[in-house]
């Protein structure tokens, strides 16, 4: 079956309140959007949001790879030849991944619904629905404390803790947190490149002699891989790489190096669901599991990321919240929330109407 379409659209919405980490503030989701019309009718949907700190892209780059070097190897292709269309997006494009997740995505959606399958069965099926963590974002700590104490009184029993941007009053962050959230919450932290290593091993190990921390996630720059083993090598808390891992090939070295624990797959990185799959694989090979998160991205995405996780069995840890910081949620369809539990519908594709 052709394809017979391409369509690109911008789309924003506002969150409840601010999402701070120590790279960045977001007040909306803004992300383009991506609609691949097959010639029976058919269309997938997929969704790109834009990072300029992570992946470097913006959202008029995002468009004009998609309209421009993306699309020239995709119209009238047989959807049916998925995996060979996926091989040209990749290299018919260098980087780009947040514009290739969204064709991706479109492309996998498309290609469930003429079959007639749920995306995550295609994927290989699932039995146990995503439970994701909620985000604290990075703030002072008593307005920390107070957003963990509502958090958790709301049902969610993983927060993710923002740090990252000075040493004591990250230690004093975790702290407050703990006293008002007790021992049931999971805490992990996610630093966003924060720390330098040395310090970073100081904190960690400062924070080893009181409570638990379930793992630290990129505690030093995305590029500094020996630091990520240098603190590894040092400390007990689990590491668990997420700037630094953009590809199956940056999965590999992480792995090589012995440099993480952990690592955390984001759609919007890898390039979509088939490069996050290879990389669930790979990591999978050498025994180390790996977290699905996302960015502040559309529901459409985080459905795909949530159908991925699902069906994975070595995708085990879910940072899927990005949705569920909007101002008003988004029409039924691909994810049904029961408070931090992710339904998937079974529906063909991703579930949307
Ligand atoms: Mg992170």
């Amino acid at each position: 079956m052709k394809i017979s379409e391409v369509q690109t659209k911008k789309t924003s919405k506002p969150l409840e309140k601010a999402f701070k980490t120590a790279l960045r503030e977001v007040t909306e989701i803004e992300v383009i959007d991506v609609m691949i019309r097959l010639e029976n009718g058919d269309t997938g949907n997929g969704s790109a949001a834009s990072t300029w700190q992570i992946t470097g892209e913006s959202l008029p780059s995002i468009h004009a790879a998609i309209d421009g070097p993306i699309k020239d190897v995709i119209l009238n292709r047989d959807i049916e030849e998925l995996e060979d269309i996926l091989t040209k997006v990749e290299k018919n494009c260098i980087g780009n991944t947040s514009a290739k997740a969204a064709v991706d995505i479109a492309l996998h959606d498309a290609y469930c619904k003429l079959f007639g399958v749920p995306l995550h069965q295609y994927l290989g099926g699932g039995s146990v629905f995503p439970e994701t963590d909620m985000t604290i974002g990075l703030d002072r700590p008593e307005i920390m404390q107070k957003d963990a104490k509502e958090r958790v009184g709301q049902g969610f029993n993983v927060l993710k803790i923002k740090v990252g941007n000075d040493e004591q009053m990250d230690i004093s962050r975790i702290e407050k947190i703990r006293e008002v959230v007790g021992e049931e919450a999971t805490l992990r932290l996610d630093a966003n490149q924060g720390w330098d290593r040395k310090q970073a091993v100081q904190i960690i190990r400062h924070l080893e002699k009181k409570r638990g921390i379930e793992l630290v996630e990129q505690p030093v720059p995305a590029h500094d891989f020996e630091g990520l083993k240098y603190i590894r090598e040092r400390v007990d808390i689990p590491i668990m790489a997420d700037e630094s891992l953009f590809s199956p090939f940056d999965a590999f070295r992480l792995i090589k190096m012995e440099a993480v624990d952990l690592l955390n797959i984001k759609l919007m990185k890898s390039g979509g669901i088939r490069r996050a799959r290879q990389i669930a694989d790979t990591a999978q090979s050498a025994g180390i599991e790996c977290m699905i998160g996302s960015m502040m991205e559309s529901s459409v995405s985080v459905a795909a990321a949530a159908h991925l996780a699902y069906a994975h069995c070595n995708i085990t840890y879910y940072d899927l919240d990005a949705v569920l910081w909007l101002k008003e949620q988004p029409e039924k369809g691909g994810i049904t929330w029961h408070g931090a539990t992710a339904e998937l519908s079974n529906k063909p594709g991703l579930g949307f109407t």
